[in-house]
């Protein structure tokens, strides 16, 4: 789990600006829920067969004996809440999500045990302009970014019962290849073996050649959802390749899923992943309601952009320096005056005394573009002296109102 320092806070400050920008440009209403849920809310939305549940969650019995989890994702929690709320069947309802999520995997670039994530959520809309919608709405945004190798895969997971023939068919065909298969991938599969064609591993990959694809098993009827998804987006310039193998590790996706993979991040490439999972409000006690939605993980993207743009801290515009006793006890009073006379304003009081020399390298290093002076001859002229720190410009010796006009002018510029 990582601090994120304000050396780093500019970069996240550019993105969740974006994303704010782009979730209104798109009708997406910002939804909150609690870190801490019930652990089996988790349990039966994620499935107990995934990794996250099986090995991944922060689980804990709270004083009063209640099992509980920290959110290792936001879906569970939004379907949970929009319930609870409410804000489900009264025609499509778009939600979005950002915070930290916990999941206690094996560090390493680009994989933490808290990261942070943004989702948006659709609800009420089942056919495939919805998907295109929030396809769109991503590849946008990496334009935005700057983002530029990012690629777009995407599949079709049919329905229940599609998917539950394809199993079949599939875990024949491993049968007779157990031998070519890993730990996890052995493990996965007797309880969730369409994660196999998730597997990271190259030898497990080759053991997969000539496996039945899942998108031969597709019904008329997924598969015209699928085909309007394609059209949708070629209509719109969105570039994609069909990955037959692309699975999701939850259980309650169906029809379309799809991920951005980035080649800029090593091994850990993927930055956006989701998919429709219509079967997920019925199974926390809701009437069954279509929903797609997807997740991005912030740290990524953050690296990302790093690699593309040099994020520039905010400085404030003034530092003040206060020489004197009488400046010291007449400079707090300062500050608050131009701070609430002038909105907007970044103002930086000295504290802590300090000779001028000293104050004068705070000054210079807080960024400021001008350092104002109180000493003994301000105080009593009810002056302030104005150092420009950055540029070359001499320095005045200004009068209440006319500070005014240049700090004005400085938080305009
Ligand atoms: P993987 O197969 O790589 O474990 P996942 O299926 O667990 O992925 P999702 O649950 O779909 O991932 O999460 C969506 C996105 O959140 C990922 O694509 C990734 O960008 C980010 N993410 C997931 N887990 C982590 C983590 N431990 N650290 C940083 N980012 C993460
Ligand atoms: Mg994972």
């Amino acid at each position: 789990m990582h601090d994120i320092v304000p050396a780093d806070m500019a970069c996240w400050h550019f993105l969740e600006a974006e994303l704010r920008h782009a979730m209104a440009a798109y009708g997406y209403e910002e939804i909150r829920t609690p870190l801490v849920e019930k652990t089996a809310l988790f349990e039966r939305a994620i499935g107990d067969a995934t990794d996250v549940v099986e090995k991944e969650m922060y689980s804990f019995e709270d004083r009063g004996g209640d099992h509980l989890s920290l959110r290792p994702e936001g879906t569970a929690s939004v379907v949970r809440a929009a319930l609870q709320n409410g804000l489900l069947y009264g025609g499509v309802q778009r939600l979005w999500y950002a915070g930290p999520m916990f999941r206690r995997e094996r560090p390493q670039r680009g994989r933490t045990r808290q990261f942070h994530q943004l989702g948006v959520e659709a609800f009420g809309a089942p056919g495939p302009d919805i998907d295109a919608e929030i396809i769109a709405l991503g590849t946008a945004l990496w334009r935005k970014l700057g983002i530029a190798d990012v690629r777009l895969e995407i599949n079709s997971l049919g329905t229940a019962e599609e998917r539950a023939e394809y199993r079949t068919a599939f875990r024949a065909f491993l049968e007779d290849r157990k031998d070519q298969l890993d730990e996890d991938s052995l493990r996965r599969l007797d309880r969730n073996p369409l994660r196999i064609l998730d597997s990271k591993n190259p030898a497990v990959q080759a053991a997969l050649d000539g496996a039945p694809q899942l998108p031969d098993y597709l019904g008329e009827e997924s598969r015209a959802h699928f085909e309007g998804l394609l059209e949708l987006l070629q209509e719109l310039g969105v570039e994609y390749t069909v990955n037959p193998r692309l699975v999701r590790g939850l259980d309650y996706y169906c029809h379309s899923v799809f991920e951005w993979i980035s080649n800029d991040l090593g091994a850990q490439g993927t930055i956006c992943a989701g998919g429709r999972y219509d079967g997920l409000v019925e199974i926390q006690g809701g009437r069954p309601w279509p929903a797609v939605g997807f997740a991005m993980g912030l740290e990524r993207i953050i690296e990302l952009i790093r690699q593309v743009r040099e994020c520039e801290a905010t400085a404030p515009h003034a530092y003040l320096v206060l020489a004197g006793e009488n400046a010291e006890r007449a400079g707090l009073g300062l500050a608050e005056r131009l701070r609430a006379e002038l909105p907007g304003l970044r103002l930086v009081s000295n504290v802590g005394g300090g000779s001028f020399k000293a104050q004068f390298k705070r000054a210079d290093k807080s960024g400021a573009r001008v350092a104002l002076v109180v000493g003994e001859d301000e105080v009593s002229n009810g002056t302030v002296t104005v150092k420009w720190l950055r540029e070359d410009a001499p320095q005045e010796t200004l009068e209440a109102a006319r500070l005014k006009i240049t700090l004005h002018e400085l938080i305009s510029a």
